[in-house]
Formats: structure tokens, C-alpha cells, sequence
């Protein structure tokens, strides 16, 4: 590519007001010049129409002044034709001739001396032989190119002679000339106000695709998603404009989030680590020396490192859930055991606070198949771990607990986690899928939550396309409604 090619290469195509610009001026030059030439074409095909017709004319009228005299054949009778012929000719500033019967000629309006006989000439003799001809030629005595009209001068049914007007084409050439002048005249015009408006529309459209540009070099300069762009118009840039904005603004609540995700992790991280050290200070104290108190500060230590463990796992878990890092989510996940096994896992602590756990597993209607769904196994057992786990934790003594699996509307998955424990105020319904969010804070501590166990949930339904809701009573019990598609049984799989 040499250097001029280059520079074109980038004028035109680093620029889209440049692509624009040259498109609209390839169109429309096109079908000017395509236009011009047709408008060109036809006017000179009626030109020459209308000179063969006026010419037609004049001929027939010179034979009928004449016509007499072309009978008569007297030296007189030739004087006034070729006075008749000179007056017309000059009039009309065409050159005529009058040839008789035989193509001899008796008449011309130009001094130069023709030939004696023009029978041999095309149109002389088509009309010698009663037609009206007209024909188009160059003269190879004059290198001119001619229109010639003859007419047949006829009396009483006879052919006494011939009239032929003949006419510079140039004229009509000259004209076209013009013509084609004030064509390219407005060619040129139209270009120029062409380029003009279109520097002006490519302008309007490049506009906004450089703030843009400029808008998003700056973000992911700064990473800061404060600005947006301005929205001046309604038209498919203008709706370009509206999802850039929407996408900023999505992007800055994701940021809000993970900011917010960040500082709440690290204070949850803060205050076990820091009671675990006021622990560790009072046995360096001297604590330890007392067995009955060493037995209750590391019975202490233990509690908090188990709570900080967990809270690491659970942060750990949502953020391989947020990444998408965990990767098999097409594994066949048998229902029935996988909520026998999660509930044998439970059954102790219930036991332990003498709580009662029931199962319900209706199988699939369709022939008594397991009910399958496809996804990750581990991750579903964590699911129905945690929201079983929050059923015996928010449960007192004595209560129960129970657990259903059925199919609904022949395609689904329902799991039903019921309980008669301290319930949920309505107030705090709508927020317990919330990372962090506790409603009862004081209790919570007490089970050990992380105020992350129902979040994880959330995610991992909706990674299986599923849903979840919620129904409770303060001081009547909690019932979750997890829904998931199941294994549709194709034909292999029947
Ligand atoms: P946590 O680890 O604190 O249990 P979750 O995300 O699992 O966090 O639950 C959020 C909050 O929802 C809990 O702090 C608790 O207040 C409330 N909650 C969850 N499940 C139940 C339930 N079965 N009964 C009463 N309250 C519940």
C-alpha cells in the first residue's frame, strides 16, 4: 500500500462521516449523470423531430409556390424558382435545392456548384419516386453533417420535380452543447450542496458515537460510572444512547454491590477475629490458669472459629456462585435421595433440640419415575441444606419441621420446607434474600448465621431456572416454595 493509498484508506474509513460523505456523493452523482445522458438522449431525439417536421413543412409550401414553374420549364420559370428558393433559404437559414423529374438541377441556394443530376443522392431519389425522405449524413465535400427533407413537388398525379431542405446538424449539436453544460452545471451544485449537508448530517451522527467512544475510553480509564450521555434524540442512535446509559447505570450498581459486598464481608470477618483475640488476651492474662474458665474461653474459641469458618465457606461459595466458576450445572440430580440424604444430615441437631422432621416424596405421576431435574448436585444439596438448616435454627424446641418433594404442572420440581418456628415479619420478607441481611440479629447470633445462607439459595435456584417464595407468620412458622424445571424425558430418554 503506498503512502497516498494509505492516507485514503485511513480518511475514509477511520471516519464514518467520511463513509457517509462519500457514499451519498457516488449516489447522487450517479443518477445525475445518469439522468443528464437519458434528459441528453431525449432532447435531441425531439429536436431532430421538430427540425424534420418544420422543414417538411417549408418544402411543401415552396412546391406549392413553385409548382406551376416546374411544368412550365422556361428560362423565366427557373429565375423564379431560383428566387423563390434563395428568399426561403435565407429566411430560414437552410439550404435548398430544386431538382426536376429526371433529378437535374434547376434551383440552389448556395453559390457553390452542385452536381448537374442528383438523382444518385439517397433522399433525391426516394422522393423522384413520390416519398417524403429524410435522412441524416456527413458531406465528404464539406465534412458537415447534414439533415436532409425531401419532398416530391407533384401535379396532377405526376412527379414534376423535387424540393430538398437540407440543415447543418451543428446547430442541434450546438444546442446540445448547452445542454450538457447546464447539466454539469447542476451536477456540480448538487455535489457541492451534497457534501454540505451531508458534512452536516455525518456530523449529527457522529456526534454522539464519539461521546460515546469518548465516554467509555473514560470509564475504563477511571473506572468511575458517574457520567452519562446526554440524550438528544429518538431515533435508533438515540435509543444506542439510552442502553449505554442503562448498561452505565447497571454497571455502577453492580459496583455499589460489590463495594458494598466487600465492606460488609470484611466487617463480618472483623468481629469474630477480633473476639477470638479479646479470648486469647484473657487466657495470656492469666485465664487459663483456672481450669474452669479455660474450659469455657476455648469452648468460646471454638464456637467463633466454627463461625468464622463457616462464614469463610459461605463467602467462598458466593463468590465461585458469582463468577460461574463451578461448572457442571448438566449432572442428572436424583430428588428422593438427595433430600433423604440432606434430611439424615440434619436429623441429629433436630433431634438434639427435639424437633420433628417428616418427609413427603410424591413421585413423578408419570409411571413412578424418581424425580430427576438437571443441574449440580452438590450445589442443590447445599440449597435444601441451607434453608432445612434455617428451619431447625429458627425453630424452638418441641416444634417440627417438614419436608415435601413433588412434581406440579407436569414439569416442575416443588420442594417444600415447612416449619412452626418463630416465623418472619412481614417487614423483613421481602429483604432475607439479601447478602448479610439478618432479621432477627440478636437470634441469628445465637444459630450462627452468616446472613448469607439464604442469598447462596437464591443464586443456586436461579442458576437451575428455578424460583423461590417465601410465606410466614410471626410466631406460626415459615413454609419455602423452591421450584425448578424437571428433566424433560425426551424420547432417549423414556
Ligand atoms: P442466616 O445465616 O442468618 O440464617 P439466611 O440468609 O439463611 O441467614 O437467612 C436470612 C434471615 O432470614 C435469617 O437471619 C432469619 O432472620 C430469617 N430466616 C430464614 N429462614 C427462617 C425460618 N425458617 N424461620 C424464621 N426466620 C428465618
Amino acid at each position: 500500500m503506498n503512502l497516498l493509498d494509505r492516507i485514503l484508506y485511513k480518511w475514509l474509513f477511520r471516519s464514518l462521516a467520511n463513509q457517509l460523505l462519500i457514499t451519498y456523493l457516488l449516489v447522487i452523482t450517479l443518477s445525475l449523470v445518469f439522468v443528464s445522458l437519458w434528459a441528453l438522449v431525449a432532447i435531441r431525439k425531439e429536436s431532430l423531430t421538430d427540425l424534420q417536421n418544420t422543414m417538411e413543412v417549408e418544402a411543401i409550401n415552396l412546391g406549392l409556390e413553385i409548382d406551376n414553374d416546374l411544368v412550365l420549364d422556361s428560362p423565366l420559370s427557373r429565375q423564379r424558382i431560383q428566387a423563390a428558393v434563395e428568399r426561403r433559404a435565407t429566411r430560414l437559414g437552410v439550404s435548398i435545392v430544386v431538382v426536376d423529374k429526371d433529378g437535374r438541377l434547376l434551383a440552389d441556394s448556395q453559390p457553390i456548384a452542385q452536381k448537374e443530376n442528383l438523382s444518385n443522392e439517397q433522399e433525391i431519389n426516394e422522393a423522384l419516386a413520390g416519398v417524403i425522405s429524410k435522412t441524416t449524413r456527413s458531406e465528404p465535400a464539406s465534412n458537415l453533417n447534414m439533415l436532409y427533407v425531401a419532398c416530391p413537388v407533384r401535379s396532377m398525379g405526376e412527379t414534376t420535380g423535387v424540393i430538398r431542405v437540407g440543415v447543418q446538424l451543428t446547430q442541434i449539436e450546438r444546442r446540445l452543447q448547452k445542454d450538457l453544460i447546464v447539466f454539469l452545471e447542476i451536477i456540480l451544485a448538487t455535489g457541492v450542496i451534497t457534501v454540505f449537508i451531508s458534512l452536516l448530517m455525518a456530523r449529527r451522527l457522529n456526534r454522539p458515537v464519539q461521546e460515546m467512544s469518548a465516554l467509555a475510553k473514560q470509564i475504563s480509564i477511571s473506572g468511575d460510572f458517574s457520567a452519562f450521555l446526554p440524550v438528544r434524540r429518538q431515533d435508533e442512535i438515540g435509543e444506542l444512547c439510552l442502553s449505554f446509559n442503562q448498561m452505565i447505570g447497571r454497571l455502577r450498581e453492580q459496583e455499589r454491590v460489590r463495594q458494598e459486598f466487600i465492606s460488609n464481608a470484611s466487617h463480618e470477618l472483623k468481629t469474630p477475629t477480633m473476639a477470638i483475640g479479646s479470648v486469647v488476651d484473657a487466657m495470656l492474662a492469666g485465664a487459663s490458669e483456672d481450669p474452669k474458665l479455660r474450659a469455657q474461653f476455648l469452648g468460646s474459641l471454638e464456637r467463633l472459629v466454627e463461625r468464622q469458618t463457616s462464614l469463610i465457606q459461605d463467602l467462598l461459595d458466593i463468590s465461585k456462585l458469582d463468577s460461574g466458576l463451578d461448572s457442571n450445572w448438566q449432572e442428572e440430580v436424583s430428588i428422593v435421595s438427595l433430600v433423604n440424604d440432606t434430611v439424615e444430615q440434619l436429623r441429629p441437631q433436630a433431634d438434639k433440640k427435639q424437633i420433628s422432621i417428616s418427609t413427603q416424596m410424591t413421585l413423578d405421576s408419570a409411571g413412578g419415575n424418581d424425580l430427576v431435574v438437571l443441574g449440580n448436585g452438590s450445589q442443590l444439596q447445599r440449597a435444601i441444606t441451607n434453608v432445612l438448616q434455617n428451619a431447625i435454627n429458627y425453630t424452638p424446641a418441641g416444634g417440627s419441621v417438614s419436608v415435601s418433594a413433588r412434581a406440579v404442572g407436569g414439569d416442575k420440581l416443588e420442594i417444600k420446607v415447612q416449619d412452626t418456628g418463630v416465623g418472619i415479619d412481614s417487614a423483613d420478607l421481602p429483604h432475607i434474600f439479601d447478602r448479610f441481611y439478618r432479621a432477627d440479629k440478636a437470634r441469628t447470633r445465637e444459630t450462627g448465621g452468616t446472613g448469607l445462607g439464604l442469598a447462596i439459595v437464591r443464586e443456586i435456584i436461579a442458576r437451575h431456572h428455578g424460583s423461590m417464595d417465601v410465606e410466614s407468620l410471626v410466631g406460626r412458622g415459615s413454609t419455602f416454595v423452591i421450584l425448578i424445571p424437571l428433566r424433560q424425558s425426551g424420547p432417549e430418554g423414556a
